[in-house]
Parts: structure tokens; C-alpha cells; sequence
């Protein structure tokens, strides 16, 4: 069964960059501002993961 964190790893690799350029902002996800569609894409992917997991 494949597990979780390679899911995530890739989830924040791949989608690394906040598009502000937000890196003071922590989040479980990743540092980002949190609103922007790149950073809403990783918060909902991690959502998505921490229901499935
Ligand atoms: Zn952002």
C-alpha cells in the first residue's frame, strides 16, 4: 500500500512556490501567504490528505 508521505513530499515539491513569494508565513503545508491559488492548492491537497490519511 502506498503510504502518505511520498503524497505529501511531492504535494510540496511540486508545488513549492507561493506566487507572492510569501515565505515568512508557516503553515502546516508549507511557508506561503496562504491565499494565493498556489498556496491554496497546497493547503487543499494537504487537507485532502491529513482526511485520507
Ligand atoms: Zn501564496
Amino acid at each position: 500500500m502506498i503510504g502518505g508521505e511520498p503524497l505529501i513530499d511531492l504535494l510540496l515539491a511540486e508545488t513549492h512556490t507561493c506566487y507572492l513569494g510569501d515565505c515568512e508565513h508557516r503553515h502546516d503545508w508549507g511557508f506561503g501567504c496562504g491565499e494565493c491559488p498556489a498556496c491554496r492548492l497546497r493547503a487543499e491537497g494537504f487537507a485532502k490528505w491529513q482526511a485520507a490519511s
